[in-house]
């Protein structure tokens, strides 16, 4: 019986040796020496630089800081804006009569621009998000007053069931400003007394 071509044995291929991967070279040792000298000749005079600078530059926010400081709480940016009727003061205090901005005080239409939120009216909750919005939009330090009953509090009305009873509950509140409305001297009043607050906690 003669063996069919599938029975037929297969030729042995020969086996093919895998050529060895070349060995990575290992790194030479660096002497102790070369490690100090490299220390003394680089490291050290870069690490002195740097130090340097470090001080210099602390010393001058040390001078200079005060002075942005004063120049910050003495140039207060409010944001443009108005909710109700205490808007209304707010817009009076920058005419010719009261003219805030004699104290530094420009009201500014981008939050981005702004370091003082004054809410002027009465807070609603359906625009309760876009206020507290604009307020994370205010870039730090910024400063909140409450002008008026309405946004210290609700006012007049503070049960209702569509108004927030008072700004505090949506944004930390610096200053409160009573009255229904607050007249414009009342709002520069209150600007006045927050520069000084500023000025006392050093911010
Ligand atoms: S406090 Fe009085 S004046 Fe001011 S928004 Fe409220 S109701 Fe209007």
């Amino acid at each position: 019986m003669s063996a069919s071509p599938e029975n037929a044995p297969r030729p042995q291929t020969p086996a093919t040796a895998i050529p060895a991967l070349p060995m990575a070279d290992a790194a030479p040792a660096v002497p102790f020496i070369e490690i100090e000298a490299l220390r003394a000749e680089q490291f050290i005079p870069a690490a002195k630089e740097a130090l340097g600078a470090m001080i210099a530059e602390q010393g001058r926010d040390k001078l200079t800081r005060p002075i942005f400081n004063w120049a910050g709480r003495n140039s207060l940016f409010p944001l443009h804006w108005g909710l109700a009727c205490c808007a209304i003061e707010f817009a009076a205090a920058f005419g010719a009569r009261w003219d805030a901005e004699r104290f530094g005080v420009v009201p500014r239409s981008s939050p981005r621009q702004c370091d003082l939120m004054i809410v002027n009216g009465t807070v609603t909750w359906k625009v309760a998000h876009k206020l507290v919005t604009l307020y994370e939009q205010m870039p730090e330090p910024k400063w909140v007053i409450a002008m008026g009953n309405c946004a210290t509090g609700g006012g007049p009305f503070r049960t209702a069931y569509s108004v927030v009873p008072g700004v505090d509950k949506l944004v930390p509140v610096d200053l409160y400003i009573a009255g229904c409305p607050p007249r414009p001297e009342a709002m520069l009043d209150g600007i006045l007394k927050l520069e000084q607050l500023i000025r006392e906690r050093k911010e």
